[in-house]
């Protein structure tokens, strides 16, 4: 037994142990990469998760040191409570501020441990030296980890609609952001220094960063908070690497990096889908423009609406037809109708392909995961690049729920705020077809000129309904 027992807590074995947790990590983050495979990439990254946390647990000293088992379990027990129910239950429309809220707590986790590590290396807060190998990395971590988490609760704040989408400045946000900032990294620096080792030094630490935490994202507008949220998200994953280099846990420093990674890529992925420069967006923050706004002359103008039948006719007699799904899709929940639809044009010769803008909806893949519930086969689903030069021998493009991504002022209208952000062109094609309930603006808050075109006719109404009334009549063309 006590041979036992001393194996599983031998550090090769341990290591062991956080090696397969890495491969699972990296396997599952591979799973990730497409919707066929990213249930069970999930899976496989939960069970890295559990194995390291098991091999963590398995660290002399982890436990006895603490000896608190109830305090572990109840921590687990809570989390889960929490967790589990919050992510059964949000809706697919809601994952971005989910995510930036579970992110913000992993930034708040690490700020909190570079205090309790703090803590313990000066237990009577004497003036002992820190080791710098582990105080210089916890001190990085307790900054941006702490940015991390307030910034993240902004930003849930504003996509959650508690707090107001548009940008709020104070008066001077410049010199206050980089006051901060310096007071925080002077109180880093006197800390590592060895001088003082005084606990106002960290608090100081933690203070200043949560304000600049708040203050940073406070004045970016909400249409780029989930690009803001994925930056948050890399700090996060740099900000735990660091923590492990502090504690000497491989595991931490792997898992970190590797969130660290992807969130800058796909950060820097959604910027240039959106047509927007990473430090734009940041420096909006220190009192650019956020994103502006114009509802535009939409009241004005003339949009022609169509009706179920008519729509059902044109879709039947074409040869070609791309849908082109966006956020409003998602939030009726027409992509089983969608499918179904799709189904009964093809029976009837019609090609039907889906044009898949990289930001349509409100999270990198939304539309994919929607269509990919619906077994809609994924090699129907077109890349924006893959399918634009189509457009223009296109019979008639479906646009569902979607908007800003088929905006043709992106193209056109240089004092647009999203000129220059990359389109589907789907004013290109013979006819447009559009399913809206309203003329109300999508996300960047901005009049769609597609709607005003020859071309263009509205089918107004919900989504799904409207999906649903088209494909009865198309049923009943026979
Ligand atoms: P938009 O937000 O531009 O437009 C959605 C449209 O759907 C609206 O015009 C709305 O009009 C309509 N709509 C809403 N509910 C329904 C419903 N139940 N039935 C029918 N229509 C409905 O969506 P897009 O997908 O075109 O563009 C995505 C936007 O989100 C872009 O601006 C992008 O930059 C931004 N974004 C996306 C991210 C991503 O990762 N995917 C990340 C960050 C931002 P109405 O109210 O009249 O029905």
């Amino acid at each position: 037994m006590i041979v036992a027992t001393s194996f599983v807590r031998d550090h090769d074995f341990i290591q062991a142990l956080y090696i397969v947790a890495f491969v699972c990590f990296i396997l599952g983050l591979r799973g990730l990469a497409g919707p066929n495979t990213a249930v069970r990439g999930n899976w496989i990254a939960a069970v890295g998760m559990a194995i390291a946390f098991v091999a963590t647990l398995l660290i002399p000293g982890v436990v006895e040191d603490g000896g608190d088992w109830a305090l572990i379990f109840g921590g687990i027990a809570l989390g889960t409570l929490i967790g589990v129910p919050a992510a059964r239950m949000v809706k697919m429309t809601a994952m971005p501020q989910m995510v930036a809220l579970f992110n913000g707590v992993g930034g708040g986790a690490v700020a909190l441990i570079a205090w309790v590590e703090y803590r313990r290396r000066f237990p009577g807060h004497g003036d002992e030296l820190w080791d710098q190998k582990a105080q210089i990395p916890s001190l990085f971590a307790a900054i941006i980890g702490s940015i991390s988490f307030w910034g993240s609760n902004i930003a849930f704040g504003k996509l959650q609609e508690i707090l107001p989408g548009r940008p709020i400045r104070l008066p001077m946000q410049h010199i206050i952001n980089a006051v901060l900032l310096l007071v925080a990294v002077a109180s880093a620096v006197i800390l590592a220094s060895g001088t003082h080792s005084q606990a106002l030094f960290i608090l100081g630490i933690l203070v200043t960063a949560a304000l600049l935490g708040n203050l940073v994202v406070l004045p970016i507008g909400g249409a780029d908070m989930p690009v803001v949220i994925s930056l948050l998200n890399a700090f996060t994953g740099l900000s735990a690497a660091a923590t492990g280099v502090a504690l000497d846990n491989t595991a931490l420093i792997v898992a970190g990096m590797l969130v660290g990674a992807s969130g800058s890529i796909l950060t820097s992925q959604m910027a240039v889908a959106m047509n927007r420069s990473v430090p734009a967006i940041v420096a909006g923050g220190f009192g650019g423009g956020g994103t502006a706004t114009a509802a535009g002359d939409a009241e004005e103008r003339p949009v022609q609406s169509t009706s179920a039948d008519d729509v059902a006719i044109q879709l039947s007699y074409a040869d070609s037809v791309v849908i082109v799904p966006g956020y409003g899709m998602a939030v009726a929940q027409a992509q089983h109708a969608v499918r179904e639809l799709t189904d009964e044009l093809e029976k009837r010769g019609v090609e039907v392909n889906f044009a898949i803008h990289p930001v349509a909806g409100r999270m990198p893949g939304h539309m994919n995961v929607l269509l990919a519930e619906a077994d809609v086969p994924y090699d129907k689903l077109r890349e924006m690049d893959d399918i634009n030069p189509d457009f223009p021998t296109t019979d008639v493009s479906l646009v569902i729920g979607a908007n800003d991504v088929t905006n043709p002022a992106a193209r056109e209208q240089k004092d647009s705020p999203i000129y220059g952000m990359p389109i589907l062109d789907v004013d290109k094609s013979g006819q447009v077809i559009v399913l809206k309930r309203s003329m109300n603006t999508g996300f960047a808050g901005i009049d769609n000129p597609l709607f005003y075109n020859e071309n263009t006719a509205l089918l107004f109404g919900d989504a799904k309904k409207s999906i649903q009334g088209v494909l009865a009549q198309v049923k009943e063309l026979g």
